[in-house]
């Protein structure tokens, strides 16, 4: 028998969070943003359902995920978020046709010494107020008027990214998009028109971000990206199940120690039930005491510290014998937001957090 934790893949709430994505933007592309393992969910089970469901380009974080989706042979686009990071990635990039997004001077000496006579396609990365990737505004005539050189070099458009989508109602969202239409303004003649700047909380509130592409990531896998609102509240369905069973039961006495550190006291009878999941498997050792957990379909809660590949809940008043099915987090089980909550991060973390050991399974 292996060890009994899988995470469940649900290729029907992938479908479903994409037709989500197309109801709010019915006239954008979509790029699905499959970066660092599709958000922990396995790009590779992940990305044949995406492009199934309609999605017309993939975006990761770098050229070993690109090569990685490469692989799969969907024959959708592949764009590298950050472009290139060094001069020797740009010959396979260019090879693999890659869209690049090119947010530095550098980058485009590496394209100029690297690239040959390759056809690129690139967006132009604008910071619009983020203040981490991109030109600012006022630099881009100047960077337009130098890749007139480069006639092989089609730019798609121009790309940015909101800082604070997450609150659709902050001044912030309509400022950046404010100064992404002034750049627009500029030098978007000389581009394709492919202009890009909604991830999730653009997507699902921000309309007026919405653009050419829109760029989801958190909301493909169903998780809200709106503090203290859930996925299932605005219609998203968790792709995620995050799965194991009890393997153990121990009956403990009042008085009677539990775990590591003896750090947890019963007080009085109660029956413990020990699970094959632990933070060797990415369950976060701070949700030890008192974090949601649902065994045999009842709500319960986790006890005493959580070791590397167990951790204790409480079974005194659910029926539950030694093989009861246990969902840690997301559907069927505790929603992995309100985890995230509890543990003072957001979903992004907790959905990434999920270790390479757990085996993801495509349902
Ligand atoms: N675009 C860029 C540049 C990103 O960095 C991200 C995610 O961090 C996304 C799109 C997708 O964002 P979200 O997961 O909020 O939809």
């Amino acid at each position: 028998m292996t060890r009994p934790i899988v995470a469940d893949i649900s290729a029907a709430a992938l479908r479903h969070n994409v037709a989500v994505v197309r109801e709010h933007a019915p006239r954008a592309q979509i790029m699905a943003a499959v970066k660092a393992n599709a958000y922990g969910h396995a790009v590779t089970l992940c990305a044949p359902v995406l492009a199934e469901a309609g999605v017309d380009a993939f975006a990761v974080a770098s050229l070993e995920e690109a090569e990685a989706l490469h692989a799969l042979r969907l024959e959708r686009p592949i764009c590298l978020l950050g472009g290139p990071f060094d001069a020797d990635e740009v010959s396979v990039a260019a090879a693999r046709a890659y869209l690049l997004v090119i947010h530095e001077q550098r980058q485009l000496r590496w394209l100029e010494t690297h690239a040959g006579d390759a056809a690129l396609r690139l967006f132009i990365k604008v910071d619009t107020g983020m203040h981490r990737l991109g030109f600012a505004p006022e630099r881009l005539p100047a960077l337009f008027a130098a890749l007139q050189r480069y006639p092989r070099w089609e730019v798609l458009g121009l790309m940015s990214h909101l800082a604070r989508s997450d609150t659709p109602d902050d001044p912030f969202n309509r400022q950046q998009a404010g100064v992404f239409a002034d750049a627009i303004a500029h030098v978007g003649h000389a581009t394709a028109g492919q202009h890009s700047l909604a991830n999730s909380g653009g997507v699902l509130a921000l309309p007026f971000t919405h653009q050419h592409w829109v760029r989801p990531g958190l909301m493909l896998y169903g998780l809200s990206p709106f503090a203290g609102r859930r996925g299932s509240e605005i219609g998203l369905q968790p792709v995620l199940s995050w799965r194991s069973a009890v393997v153990a039961i121990r009956e403990l006495g009042p008085g009677d120690w539990l775990g590591y550190g003896a750090a947890w006291q019963a007080p009085a009878h109660c029956r413990v039930g020990v699970v094959a999941a632990g933070y060797g498997d990415g369950y976060p050792r701070h949700l030890g005491c008192g974090a949601p957990v649902t065994v045999a379909g009842q709500t319960t809660c986790t006890l005493a510290r959580v070791s590397m590949d167990m951790l204790f809940v409480d079974l005194t008043d659910v029926e539950a014998d030694i093989g009861a099915p246990v969902v840690l987090m997301g559907a069927g089980g505790p929603p992995l937001e309100s985890l995230a909550a509890e543990l003072g991060t957001i979903s992004y973390e907790m959905s990434c957090r999920m270790q390479m050991r757990v085996p993801r399974r495509l349902v």
